[in-house]
């Protein structure tokens, strides 16, 4: 009976919490000559060239039949997506109609792809078994072949659930940054991925959508440290939480990685010898944010207000950081 007395539509029914805006963005893009012209316009692109496309050359490479339905497509995008280039001749992108394909192309790449079990020259650090890397569902996971991992019971993973045995590490990751990478390469560009989504997170502002981020430091009460805990089914006592208040986009991450990011952390290892610069195509990346986050030392020093800190050492010198509830860094000391 419902379906018959609304009025709305299957759009404006599904909607929420986002504004008219992007049901209205949703909307023009319910046509395949539109799509067809975002994606000409992207082929034609050319990044650093000072061109748009002429409305021939768009008409030809759409091949289709009547010149002036294609004109009125074309109309139906312009401004939201498209924009037309009086002085230049003809039409590019605008940088939503750029985003939009880009994040297509980014996030189906050429193929399905996946990874399953491939060994990778790198040990459990918790048993010393081999490992391997895995990509399922634009997650890749970091998996020990012998022992439970860090996580193996934690209910939000939704499809990725059955992959979460003796996982070590994981991150988001682009379909299309899989292709031309081979295990222990994944390995390093997804952490250095990892670690930047929650630098940008840690610094405010949301790698997704630009938005505003809140911070937040999860902490178990009631841990048992020995393996993983019944209470919160993490290896980890505490780690912090990072959401965008606009997408929901978020990070997890453990605050003796996030020490890392403080400028005195940083000059610390410096000028002892040690870089914290990590690079994708760097495999050796990988094991050494590893190494320097695990060698980190976590103290809570009080749980009202709370306050944990983070304690680096190197030579028999330290220095420390200490995080506030809302995961922002509240003291550094020498
Ligand atoms: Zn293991
Ligand atoms: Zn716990
Ligand atoms: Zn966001």
């Amino acid at each position: 009976m419902d379906d018959i007395a609304s009025t709305e539509s299957p759009l404006e029914a599904a909607a929420r919490t986002v504004g008219i805006d992007t049901t209205d963005a949703l909307e023009l893009l319910a046509d395949e000559t539109r799509l067809a012209i975002l994606l000409a316009l992207w082929e034609e692109h050319e990044p650093h060239a000072d061109d748009a496309v002429p409305f021939s050359r768009l008409f030809d490479r759409v091949d289709y039949d009547n010149r002036g339905n294609f004109s009125y497509h074309l109309e139906k995008l312009e401004g939201q997506f498209v924009t037309q280039h009086t002085e230049r001749g003809g039409y590019e992108l605008r940088t939503s109609g750029l985003k939009l394909v880009r994040s297509l192309i980014a996030g189906t790449g050429l193929d399905d792809v996946s990874v399953n079990g491939a060994g990778i020259d790198e040990l459990c650090p918790i048993c010393e078994a081999p490992t391997t890397i895995n990509y399922q569902d634009g997650v890749v996971l970091w998996t020990c072949t012998e022992c439970e991992g860090v996580a193996p019971d934690v209910s939000e993973w939704g499809t990725l659930k059955d992959h979460m045995d003796g996982v070590l590490g994981f991150a988001q990751f682009e379909p299309a940054g899989v292709a031309d990478r081979t295990p222990a390469e994944l390995r390093a560009a997804s952490a250095v991925a990892e670690h930047q989504r929650a630098r940008s997170m840690f610094d405010g502002l949301c790698p997704t959508c630009s938005g505003r981020v809140d911070g937040r430091l999860e902490y178990c009460r009631d841990h048992d440290s020995n393996g993983v805990c019944d209470t919160c089914g993490w290896m980890l006592r505490l780690f912090a939480q990072f959401q965008c208040r606009t997408c929901e986009e978020y990070v997890d991450i453990d605050t003796k990685q996030l020490a890392l990011f403080h400028p005195a952390v940083v000059a610390f290892y410096e000028n002892h010898g040690i870089s914290t610069r990590f690079h994708a195509d760097d495999p050796e990346s990988a094991r050494r944010l590893f190494d320097l986050m695990t060698g980190h030392e976590e103290e809570l020093v009080s749980e009202d207000p709370l306050r944990v800190a983070v304690r680096v050492t190197v030579d028999g010198e330290e220095v420390s950081v200490t995080f506030d509830d809302t995961a922002s860094i509240v003291d550094v000391s020498r």
